[in-house]
């Protein structure tokens, strides 16, 4: 049924997130939300008509969206991996835009915050309990890193929680832990590299290394996540830096089995929290900070190629040109469905940032 509700709609669709605006003494260049996913974008230099820029999207949700609205226009797809098929949900703009805000919400946020991760995970196991007449479903987790094209496995527990034994229930505690990591910044932890088996038939796993975590409660998804969080700062010299430079992959694997036939449906949900789209200045950068620029132009565009090769139905795709779409590649394109969030900033001086990501976006689009 999830299903039918999302054909009519495509598998490829794009959605655009306005964050609010963090300055308000800075001019708004967000000109029209329209109810149909249309944006009109003014340039700050130029306010007459000729600075105005229409876009298009599938829906466009304006700076006073909750979380709650917008996980409720990604629910049925969600829901579709309940039923055997394969999901990504993106999240692409410019540091600052609001990724996070919409994956994960805020660090430490209440309930009301949460974001797609914990409600989407949350969803599933409710529709589990719903179906459980039916279908025994399980459910795994696991999160990977990609930095500088480098597979990191975040849910291992050799590095958080051998070094600091404690447990990630309480939030104060958690920002407390935060706090001790960021000040042992130089410690010299590594973090070993994962191969992705390329070529996999559906069954096998694509990260035969990564560890692969057995859920059966949202509180079980909540304390993954934060050892996730603490992993990736870890393994980082600097927290905010680290993760605006790697992409974040949360995959749910769903195994569903009929309890009277016993036909089998295997699929995963992926949750990716993109590295900043930014620009960087080339004249500013050198070394370490210019090779994760070059990283990640490299892996947003070929992201980019691989979405249009499939919205134009080529008979090559490029997935091989970078670590993550050669890891997303079973659950992009074939029946697999794919949502851009495109996160912008609504203040002026973001101006040429927003423009970038819009373009990215509707270059991905179908609409
Ligand atoms: P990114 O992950 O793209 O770097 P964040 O999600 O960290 O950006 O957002 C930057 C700041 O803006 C954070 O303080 C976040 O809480 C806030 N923010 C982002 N989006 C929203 C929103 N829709 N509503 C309220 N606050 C938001
Ligand atoms: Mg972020």
């Amino acid at each position: 049924l999830y299903n039918i509700v999302q054909d009519l709609k495509g598998n490829i669709r794009v959605y655009c997130r306005i964050r609010p605006p963090l300055n308000t003494s800075v001019q708004n260049i967000i000109d029209f939300i329209g109810s149909d996913g249309s944006l009109v974008v003014i340039d700050p230099l130029k306010p007459q008509k000729d600075g105005k820029k229409l876009f298009q999207f599938n829906r466009v949700f304006g700076p006073t969206s909750t979380q709650d609205e917008v996980f409720r226009d990604t629910q049925p797809l969600i829901r579709s991996v309940m039923d055997g098929y394969n999901v990504c949900i993106f999240a692409y703009g410019q540091t600052g835009s609001g990724k996070t805000h919409t994956m994960s919400g805020p660090p430490c946020g209440s309930a009301n915050e949460f974001g797609i991760c914990y409600l989407a995970i949350n969803d599933l196991f409710e529709l589990s309990a719903q179906r459980k007449d039916i279908i025994k479903y399980e459910i795994k987790v696991q999160m990977v890193e990609i930095y500088n094209e480098q597979v990191r496995d975040l849910l291992t527990e050799d590095s958080a929680s051998s070094k600091y034994p404690f447990t990630f229930r309480h939030s104060a505690f958690f920002k407390l832990l935060l706090l001790l990591i960021w000040l042992k910044k130089t410690s010299s932890l590594t973090m070993d590299t994962l191969e992705i088996r390329s070529c996999v038939s559906d069954d096998s796993l694509v990260l035969p290394d990564a560890t692969l975590r057995k859920v059966k409660s949202t509180i079980d998804v909540i304390n993954l996540m934060k050892l996730g969080e603490v992993n990736r700062a870890l393994g980082s010299t600097a927290i905010n830096i680290r993760s605006s430079r790697s992409h974040s992959v949360l995959t749910v694997h769903v195994q569903g089995e009929d309890v009277t036939g016993g036909n089998i449906l295997r699929s995963c949900l992926h949750l990716v929290d993109l590295a900043g789209s930014e620009r960087v200045d080339k004249s500013e950068v050198s070394g370490d900070g210019l090779k994760e620029a070059q990283y990640i132009n490299k892996s947003l565009s070929c992201l980019g190629d691989v979405i249009t090769s499939l919205a134009q139905k080529n008979s090559h795709i490029p997935y091989r040109n970078s670590k993550l779409t050669l890891l997303l590649q079973n659950s992009l394109g074939g029946n697999a469905k794919t949502l851009m969030f495109a996160h912008v900033s609504p203040e002026g001086d973001s101006f040429g940032e927003t423009m970038g990501t819009l373009k990215f976006a509707q270059r991905v689009s179908t609409v």
